[in-house]
């Protein structure tokens, strides 16, 4: 069965704090990719230790290395979406907010960007969860085979700042849809 499987991750964030993205909010992300990519999406029992990638300077998660670590539990039939609250990073940008292998099967997302408190703003659980789903769709896309789109409402626009990922939509416009449900995925 073609599916989109959720991985948990979970950081210790060199506090011995283990960080991993609450159940509820991974089991509304799953929803909300299942319709968007009509495919069966679960969240995995098993989650993954994100030590591993943890640059002790920087405090962030180079999420580079752990797309390699997802790869290894990918398969060909399925997209394997790594979800942590750990802040990521690769090593020519300050952040980013996910990072996916293009042409691949593996994408990984953070919401520790994503959530309002880390603006200094009172907490927003739907502005968390519709950026989220953004955010995981749009890495989700990386996997097809797209790459940045110049309609700022498609989800393949690139979105360096949450003040970006709120303008735009969820769904992908109409070029960028076509390799999507044209890909034999389906
Ligand atoms: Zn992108
Ligand atoms: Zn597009």
């Amino acid at each position: 069965m073609k599916s989109i499987q959720l991985v948990p991750l979970a950081g210790s964030g060199g506090n011995g704090f283990s960080q991993e993205p609450a159940l509820n909010l991974l089991e509304q992300l799953a929803a909300g990719l299942a319709r968007a990519f009509r495919v069966p999406c679960r969240v995995s029992q098993r989650n993954m230790e994100l030590d591993f990638a943890l640059d002790g300077r920087r405090g962030q998660y180079y999420s580079s290395a752990i797309l390699q670590q997802l790869d290894r539990a990918a398969d060909s039939d399925s997209r394997v979406l790594g979800v942590t609250s750990c802040d990521l990073y690769v090593p020519v940008l300050t952040f980013v907010f996910g990072e996916a292998q293009l042409d691949g099967n593996c994408a990984v997302v953070s919401t520790a960007r994503l959530a309002e408190p880390f603006y200094g703003l009172p907490r927003r659980d739907d502005l968390l969860r519709e950026r989220l789903l953004k955010e995981s769709v749009h890495e989700l896309g990386h996997t097809f085979g797209l790459r940045h789109c110049g309609d700022w409402r498609c989800v393949m626009t690139s979105s360096h700042a949450v003040e970006r990922l709120d303008v735009k939509t969820s769904e992908f416009c109409v070029r960028c849809r076509k390799p999507v449900f044209q890909s034999g995925f389906w």
